[in-house]
């Protein structure tokens, strides 16, 4: 069962967004090539470049079009994975390392050039990603990325104590480093426009839709929503990430869905606006419980950051006060300034902190597991995935198929991430 999330229209991006095209629920019994389950980027990436390679796709979405974290999220287009090209190499071996290393750093182009080719409507802004460090350590940690990127032939740049004042337009960093590939998006309207493109290249998109079932029959899958209507195909595509439900057994327990917050105030007077992030960057900081912030195409302030595990009620502002208190502490200018919009959604975390892609009975595709870092992962994990689908060779893939594993001991995870939370929240300082 989809469960019940706020629906998006409190949150800040329905109210700036560009309309959603026109979609109806499934009805009948249709056939296509590929159903794909799930209207977030990866969905509709994978619909969309299916669908120009002669592919007939239909995308069944339980809610509305980017109902998930694509409709919701902080707007930063951050291109790489939380491990460095290094790191990578050494993980997964010299060849694959840098295969995926390949994949992450082109995730970010992958967007705007998206937009550039569909000419989408989306507010966007790319002048470069800013990770603030907040202690010694984390300032080391930003000399290494600095040289592991560059190593790669990244432009990235160091920031010293001041020039991070600058840029950041606040004094609580010891330093940082820029990522020059990063840049903010108008979510909802992005994940709209691929939609739109999607339909222009003949994909059929169904809204509340929710999946029910999927059966294997003779030759592909039949896919059954809430109300009866049925899709047969010959392959299924699961996109359902931070929304996994129970669809395939195990898969909502591979991943901690945990739950990210985010406040906006209204638009800011010109003063403030130009003293914050004053050319244009994105900026998420090096804490565990990371900081994210950046001025949208309308000057407001949006802050996101870590949240209760429960659903939060919007009726209870409270349980977002933490991140209006850091907005204040890191910029005293806003003191008094009152939140426009608080809403929240899930991220998917995987055991191992990189993106997951299963085929678990033939013709049945998942991908999932974004940590957080989706808008650039999941546009381009959309085009692999349409390109092994049409080609059938597993190497166009970031990642090696591997099997479902659930976290162990899954039904005491909301203990486990309180504790961690707690250990975080002391060994990070405040801000
Ligand atoms: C608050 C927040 C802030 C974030 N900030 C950033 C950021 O600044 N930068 C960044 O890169 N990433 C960010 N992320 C992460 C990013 O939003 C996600 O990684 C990305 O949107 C995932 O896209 P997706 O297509 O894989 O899944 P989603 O967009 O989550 O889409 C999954 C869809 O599947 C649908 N679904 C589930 N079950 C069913 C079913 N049974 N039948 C039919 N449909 C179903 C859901 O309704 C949902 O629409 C943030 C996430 C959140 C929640």
């Amino acid at each position: 069962m989809t469960q019940d999330f706020f629906p998006l229209s409190p949150s800040l991006w329905a109210a700036t967004a560009v309309p959603a095209p026109e979609t109806h629920p499934l009805q009948g019994d249709a056939k296509a090539d590929v159903v794909i389950v799930g209207a977030g980027f990866c969905g509709l990436s994978t619909a969309l470049h299916l669908a120009e390679r002669g592919v007939r796709v239909t995308v069944l979405e339980a809610r509305e079009i980017g109902f998930g974290g694509s409709g919701r999220n902080g707007g930063q287009v951050i291109p790489g994975l939380k491990f460095d090209p290094s790191e990578l190499r050494a993980l997964l071996g010299e060849e694959k390392g840098q295969a995926l290393v390949d994949f992450a750093g082109g995730t970010a182009d992958a967007v705007f050039d998206l937009i550039d080719k569909h000419q989408m409507d989306v507010p966007r802004v790319r002048r470069g990603w800013i990770q603030g460090s907040h202690t010694p350590e984390a300032l080391k940690m930003a000399e290494r990325r600095v040289r592991d990127w560059g190593r790669e032939g990244v432009a990235t740049q160091l920031l010293d104590r001041s020039e991070a004042a600058r840029l950041l337009g606040t004094e609580k960093y010891l330093g940082g480093w820029v990522d020059p590939r990063g840049g903010g998006v108008q979510p909802l309207s992005y994940v709209r426009g691929i939609a739109k493109a999607a339909l222009k290249a003949g994909v059929t998109i169904h809204t509340d839709s929710p999946v029910r079932a999927m059966s294997p029959i003779t030759g592909g899958w039949k896919v059954e929503t809430a109300s009866g209507a049925t899709v047969s195909a010959e392959r299924v595509v699961l996109c359902t990430n931070g929304y996994t439900d129970g669809l395939w057994p195990q898969l909502s327990k591979s991943i901690i869905n945990a739950n990210s917050f985010q406040v906006a105030t209204g638009p800011l007077p010109e003063t403030i606006r130009k003293s914050i992030l004053p050319e244009g960057h994105v900026s998420s900081d090096a804490r565990n419980l990371l900081l994210y912030y950046r001025i949208d195409h309308e000057g407001r302030l949006i802050m996101g950051g870590r949240g209760t595990f429960r659903e939060p009620s919007v009726d209870e502002p409270g349980n977002w006060s933490h991140l209006e208190h850091a907005v204040v502490k890191l910029f005293p200018a806003l003191a008094g300034t009152p939140f426009a919009y608080r809403w929240c959604g899930h991220v998917a975390i995987t055991r191992d902190y990189l993106p997951h892609l299963h085929e678990p009975a033939p013709g049945l595709l998942i991908d999932i597991g974004c940590q957080g870092r989706g808008v650039g992962l999941q546009t381009r994990m959309g085009q692999a995935i349409a390109q092994y689908i049409v080609g059938g060779d597993a190497r166009a893939l970031p990642v090696a198929l591997s099997k479902i594993k659930p976290f162990p001991l899954y039904g005491l995870r909301r203990l486990y991430i309180s504790a961690v939370i707690g250990w975080y929240r002391m060994t990070d300082g405040g801000v």
